[in-house]
């Protein structure tokens, strides 16, 4: 069905679920009705595993997307564990030939912030459009440039990355400072970063 036509039959979904939702929570009618109608659209989707914060700030900003907005954003990955994680590591490595390839794309299991539960990857793209907008106002961000589709929960704004892999190379953020006594700029390394830059 075109996408169009099922934003439309998801808006008038939720609507009819507003009855219902009123009756669970009169406060968060609109909240309850947004969640059931995405969960009906997207039938695939999977919350469990997420940070209870990262759940929070997904599910308010797309109710806010959608009711303000007429904009749908689906959840096509969230949290997955070491064990997937690790297979589908392996897998890319195998895939592309190279760790360091693959890790543009796939990070190990200790590094992956999809196992630690604070990623999320969405759809469609006009839902990440949106998310890349508005996100950060709940606390979620674009973290990398090749990657549309997959945010992150976090406290304070973390850097965007051209890709998952450059996470050893930021553990060096090389710093820019004003020479005094040539008056240019003088460049050197230090040490900084967690090196947990994660996909
Ligand atoms: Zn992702």
């Amino acid at each position: 069905m075109n996408p169009r036509v099922l934003a439309a039959v998801t808006r008038v979904l939720a609507v009819a679920l507003l009855p219902a939702a009123f009756l669970r929570s009169p406060r968060r009618a609109r909240y309850f009705a947004c969640q059931w109608a995405l969960g009906l659209r997207f039938p695939a989707e999977d919350l469990r595993g997420l940070t209870a914060a990262t759940a929070r700030a997904f599910t308010e900003a797309r109710t806010l997307a959608f009711w303000r907005d007429h904009q749908l954003i689906g959840l096509t990955c969230g949290h997955r564990d070491a064990a997937l994680q690790h297979r589908m590591f392996m897998e890319e490595v195998r895939r592309t030939g190279s760790v360091a390839a693959a890790r543009c794309r796939v990070l190990p299991p200790d590094e992956s912030s999809h196992v630690s539960g604070i990623a999320l990857d969405v759809r469609p793209t006009e839902g990440a459009r949106w998310l890349e907008e508005h996100g950060a106002a709940f606390g979620l961000y674009r973290r990398y440039d090749n990657e549309w589709w997959h945010f992150e929960h976090h406290w304070t704004p973390p850097p965007r990355l051209p890709y998952p892999g450059v996470a050893a190379e930021a553990a060096t953020v090389v710093m820019s400072v004003p020479d005094p006594r040539s008056g240019r700029s003088q460049s050197f390394r230090q040490a900084g970063g967690r090196g947990s830059l994660q996909r």
